[in-house]
């Protein structure tokens, strides 16, 4: 600073500051509410233009004028674009009030971030974007089902997804719980019946109470929450039409598309769209299912056939081809021999042909023709619910994208780099992403980092290899990294070595419950010193079995690595510290021992 005499020039040279920089902190190097507005900037990636004024030439003359100009003798004080904002606590209110990011901007646009979308993907990346002091909103819709069905806010995972799936496949384990009970010396009577209703209100009750949850986080955060469906009319503009079909229009400098993905229904199968319900209506269904047929036969329709079977209802699930496509195809095999075990029924390879109604109700009667996908041979019967669980379509080909000039896949996924579409200053996190999973906590990560990203220094991405994952069915399945299938192909069968083992938890001895079902498999890849990788485990726990396993994977863990670790016991997981059995040795790998 140069050298200045005479209050007059001072007083001047305190505007020009002001009026020069557009932020500005007047601060003393040892004040702790100075640091923490450092800090406040830092975190909201602002870099003000600092005067410490126990240490500049003046500084003392300096803060007298700024005394006088605001009225105050203490330090901080902050001027953003020529204007007072105040000391620590006025910085950080202006801050949660919104009127840092209003004076911040540096657009004429309504919003720095707009989300569409606000499920796992959508509001992880709203919540964390406002940290950065930036005005943020999030869009959410739920466009009804064919029923009528509609949910809150919070997206499939809460309202149609991993939370009611979860607690209806925990009422299912209940009951094998009460049946396995009898052997542990509970007197419990032979038939214990279940009651859909309350299992479905309960679990409703919750999903609203974290509705509302979501909500208020969202207003205690400054997200302003739309519920109204949007769609681009040009890069920087969005129609937004409320329940009521009010029109309104919002602009944002920068969008994140996280509109997720709805279930698809057949195009061939005539009665189809009329008479099925999909999982967007089962959770709520307002009554007992009865009969149910599930076509499909991965993640869903396996999930959803397995806890149908688990609380008593006769289940038949029609299977075009495989079972769990993707996934190692020995595990899903035993998946499914063991939801045979628990009396569901398989119709393969089969496609539903048409479906009529014979009798009106809740639930009433249907017809079911389906053919054989290979010989035509045709087969009819009847249930009461029929439940298509054949995919999901990405939610992308009603917001406009023709407007912006994103570009989609033929699939209707959009392809990014580092979650940027081919515009760039829109962004898609979630599972409208072309070639990623369709996890919660794969949308949840990539959309933090993603928020961090645009407005913070980060530079970390979201890893999308080796994310561990858990199918709910009656004997839950976890991996990790390759299948059998994947590995083979990529490294080569000389190359890798499997490791099995069958296992029969010790619970399940005392219950009689099937012995050798429980299986263990681990691949190794032979030229990296026995590096993991795949992680197959199917038995009780699954998901908590699993979870950590990303970890090894990532870090590169070898199986020696494995076998050094000590086990708990008894568990179902320490297996895998003691698998010496490989499917080139031909031992077998039954279980043997405690
Ligand atoms: P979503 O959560 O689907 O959110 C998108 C939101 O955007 C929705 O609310 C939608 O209505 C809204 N929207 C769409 N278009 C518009 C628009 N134009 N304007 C305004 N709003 C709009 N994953 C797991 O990790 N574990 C599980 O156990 C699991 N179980 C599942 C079980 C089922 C039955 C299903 C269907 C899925 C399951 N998933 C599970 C997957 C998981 O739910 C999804 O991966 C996750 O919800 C994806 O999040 P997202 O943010 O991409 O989209
Ligand atoms: P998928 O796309 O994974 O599977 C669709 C299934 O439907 C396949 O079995 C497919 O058979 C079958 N199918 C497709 N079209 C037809 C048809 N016309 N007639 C008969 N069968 C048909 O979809 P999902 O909905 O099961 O899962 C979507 C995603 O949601 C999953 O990939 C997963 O990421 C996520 N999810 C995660 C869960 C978890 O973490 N536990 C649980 C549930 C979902 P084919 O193999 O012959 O093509």
């Amino acid at each position: 600073m140069p050298p200045i005499s005479g209050s007059q020039d001072i007083r001047q040279y305190l505007e020009d500051l002001i009026q020069s920089n557009k932020v500005l902190l007047f601060s003393t190097t040892t004040c702790p509410f100075c640091a923490k507005v450092k800090a406040l900037f830092e975190s909201l990636n602002i870099k003000p233009f600092v005067i410490e004024l126990n240490v500049v030439d003046n500084g003392t003359e300096l803060r007298q004028a700024l005394s006088a100009k605001v009225g105050r003798t203490s330090v901080p004080q902050v001027f953003i674009n020529g204007q007072h904002i105040g000391g620590c606590d006025d910085t950080h209110k202006a801050r949660d009030d919104g009127v840092l990011s209003q004076l911040l901007k540096n657009h004429n646009y309504d919003y720095d971030l707009i989300v569409i979308g606000g499920g796992s993907g959508g509001l992880a990346a709203s919540k964390e974007a406002i940290k950065y002091g930036k005005k943020v909103a999030v869009m959410d819709y739920i466009v009804p089902t064919p029923l009528g069905t509609t949910w809150g806010l919070g997206g499939t995972c809460l309202n149609v997804g991993c939370i009611p799936k979860k607690l209806m496949h925990t009422a299912a384990l209940i009951g094998q719980t009460l049946k396995d009970g009898i052997n542990f010396g509970w007197d419990i009577p032979e038939n214990v019946n279940h009651n859909w209703d309350r299992m479905k209100d309960e679990i409703q009750n919750y999903i609203r109470s974290s509705n509302f949850k979501n909500r208020v986080d969202l207003r205690q955060k400054s997200v302003d929450y739309i519920n109204s469906y949007a769609s681009f009319v040009d890069p920087h503009k969005i129609k937004c039409i409320d329940k009521k079909g009010n029109e309104t229009f919002l602009t944002a400098d920068k969008f994140i598309i996280a509109t997720g993905e709805r279930p698809r229904y057949p195009t061939d199968c005539v009665g189809a769209n009329k008479y099925s319900i999909t999982s967007d209506d089962l959770f709520s269904l307002p009554y007992n299912p009865g009969k149910t047929l599930v076509v499909g036969a991965s993640y869903v329709a396996l999930e959803c056939a397995g806890f149908m079977r688990g609380i008593g209802l006769d289940v038949t699930v029609m299977v075009r081809s495989i079972l769990l496509r993707g996934f190692d195809q020995e595990m899903a095999e035993k998946v499914g021999d063991y939801m045979g075990i628990e009396g569901i029924k398989f119709l393969r390879p089969f496609i539903p042909t048409s479906i009529e109604q014979i009798e009106a109700g809740t639930p009433g009667r249907l017809r079911v023709t389906a053919k054989r996908t290979d010989t035509n041979e045709e087969i009819v019967d009847e249930y009461n619910t029929v439940l298509f669980a054949i995919g999901r379509d990405p939610c992308t080909d009603k917001i406009g994208l023709e407007n912006t000039g994103v570009v989609k896949e033929k699939n209707g996924k959009i392809k990014t780099i580092s979650e940027k579409t081919n515009i760039d200053h829109i962004y898609a996190v979630g599972d409208i992403l072309y070639g990623k999973l369709e996890l919660t906590p794969v949308a949840i990560e990539a959309g933090v980092l993603l928020a961090r990203r645009m407005f913070g220094n980060s530079t970390v991405e979201c890893d999308y290899v080796n994310v561990p994952t858990t199918v709910f069915t009656p004997l839950e399945y976890g991996s990790c990294g390759y299948s059998e299938e994947l590995a083979i192909q990529e490294f080569g069968e000389d190359n890798i070595d499997v490791y099995i083992q069958n296992h029969w938890p010790l619970e399940w001895r005392v219950a009689h419950r099937p012995e050798n079902s429980c299986f263990a498999k681990l691949i190794v890849l032979r030229s990296e010193n026995e590096r993991i990788l795949g992680f197959h485990y199917l038995g009780p726990n699954a998901g908590e079995v699993t979870q950590l396993v990303g970890l090894p994977l990532k870090m590169k863990a070898t199986k020696a690595d494995l076998d050094a670790l000590i086990g708990i016991h008894p568990t179902c997981a320490e297996v895998f510290t003691t698998l010496v059995v490989t499917k080139r040795s031909g031992l077998s790998a039954d279980t043997k021992g405690c």
